[in-house]
């Protein structure tokens, strides 16, 4: 028997996150649907998220842990499909939950159940699921049908929601296709770069980090985006881990969204802390000791003894000018650093950048001149901090486009 290549209203490429969502979603309202994937298994990022556990959702979600160049686009997908809403659904599921950090559910057992759960809801929408499809061409004809043809036959279907995703992690199967068909289309796309990705950093400033691999503190990390009437900031407050060949940690992940090619990075290694006061009171209180002795007292041993051979005279703290003590306070409230780089796609979690929101309708997702064509998920310029919120993204996104493709139906 022959597969069935005729009838379908909607084709979703990309069975990951947002791709299951559209199509559970849009079968569920009556659309005849159709899911191409190259890769030979659904959900393979899914699988792999949260250190496996899958952090599903942020119960805190707002636009404002998004990085946009439009901050306001998400604000109507995600007040229309909520963190309480995926909830609901994990729990009709009975998936036994937890809450780790504040706000930041993952599962239990294993992100194994989000993807089952997904493909039974999809199942309940008689959604067609098929895997090891390469997609080789995808066109609109003068009637306004989709036709992709892949290496297992041609279909057709008058609404097309692209939910291939980003670039990030190549051997899972990311690829520039969501891009591409938004720029075939006449969508521009702004700029994607690496993002939720440890930084790297030069020769010079290696020789100095390597010893410290593997350390980790506790950093404050200032960062902004935008300009004008559009600009924000936004400061993390998390842990940063020396690595050999630069920087990471959730601070630094977070960071690395913001980050642009040539920026310094100011770190904050004292967070909370009048750092410049209690380097005097440590004064007042320890005369005799030394600088090590000194910055041991706020910073792990290693990194102390850096920046006291970088940034003290030797002897006691007694005969240290106060300026000198206030000087060394600034650089712990914010010391620059410069980064070369970031990992690259192959580590990054997620794709900044990505199909233009000024192209796209916030409400459904649906390409302002281009009828039935929807964009989801990460192959949007909607970026989500570290903590449940890319993937509250993709569900967001994924139900919209799925509602309005099923409304517009065949
Ligand atoms: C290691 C890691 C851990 C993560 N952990 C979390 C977490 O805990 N919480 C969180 O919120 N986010 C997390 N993320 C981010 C999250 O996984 C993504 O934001 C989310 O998966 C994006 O969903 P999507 O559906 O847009 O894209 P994807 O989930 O990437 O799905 C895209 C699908 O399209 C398919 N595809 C791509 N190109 C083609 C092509 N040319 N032809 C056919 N099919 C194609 C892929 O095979 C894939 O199935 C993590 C990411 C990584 C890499």
């Amino acid at each position: 028997m022959t597969a069935r290549t005729a009838g379908f209203t909607t084709i979703v490429l990309g069975a990951g996150a947002a791709g299951l969502m559209a199509a559970a979603t849009a079968g569920q309202a009556g659309a005849r649907v159709l899911v191409l994937d190259h890769a030979p298994h659904a959900g393979r990022k899914i699988l792999i998220s949260g250190g496996g556990r899958c952090n599903f959702t942020n119960m805190d979600t707002g636009a404002g842990q998004f990085l946009s160049a439009n901050p306001h686009f998400a604000k109507s997908a995600l007040a229309r499909y909520t963190p309480a809403d995926f909830l609901a659904l994990v729990q009709r599921h009975r998936i036994p939950w937890h809450e780790k950090a504040a706000g930041q559910l993952f599962c239990d057992r294993s992100a194994r159940d989000i993807v089952d759960m997904l493909r039974r809801e999809c199942a309940a929408g008689q959604v067609d699921v098929r895997v090891s499809h390469r997609i080789i061409d995808v066109t609109r004809d003068g009637a306004g049908q989709y036709r992709v043809e892949t290496d297992h036959g041609i279909f057709h279907a008058p609404n097309l929601i692209v939910a291939t995703g980003g670039l990030s992690i190549p051997k899972l199967g990311a690829t520039g296709l969501a891009h591409d068909i938004a720029r075939r289309f006449g969508l521009r796309i702004v700029a994607p770069a690496p993002a939720l990705v440890p930084l790297t950093f030069g020769a010079q400033d290696r020789e100095w980090m390597e010893p410290l691999a593997g350390l980790s503190v506790t950093v404050g990390i200032t960062c902004h985006e935008g300009e004008g009437r559009l600009a924000r900031q936004a400061t993390f407050r998390d842990g940063m881990v020396f690595t050999h060949r630069g920087l990471s940690g959730p601070a630094i992940l977070q960071a690395s969204s913001y980050w642009q090619p040539g920026q310094a990075l100011d770190i904050d290694l004292l967070p909370g802390i009048d750092a410049g006061r209690r380097l005097q009171e440590i004064k007042r209180d320890r005369p005799r000791a030394g600088g090590v002795a000194m910055l041991s007292m706020l910073l792990p041993q290693r990194l102390a003894q850096l920046m006291a051979q970088a940034h003290l005279p030797d002897g006691q703290l007694a005969g240290m000018p106060d300026a000198v003590l206030a000087n060394v306070g600034r650089i712990l409230s914010g010391w620059r650093l410069n980064p070369h780089g970031t990992e690259g796609y192959v580590k990054a979690e997620v794709t900044r950048g990505g199909v233009d929101t000024d192209c796209l309708s916030s409400r459904d997702m649906q390409a302002r001149d281009v009828p039935g064509l929807f964009m989801v998920g990460e192959a949007v310029d909607v970026t989500g901090w570290l903590g449940g919120y890319n993937f509250q993204w993709a569900w967001a996104s994924g139900h919209a486009a799925g509602q309005a493709a099923a409304e517009r139906g065949g």
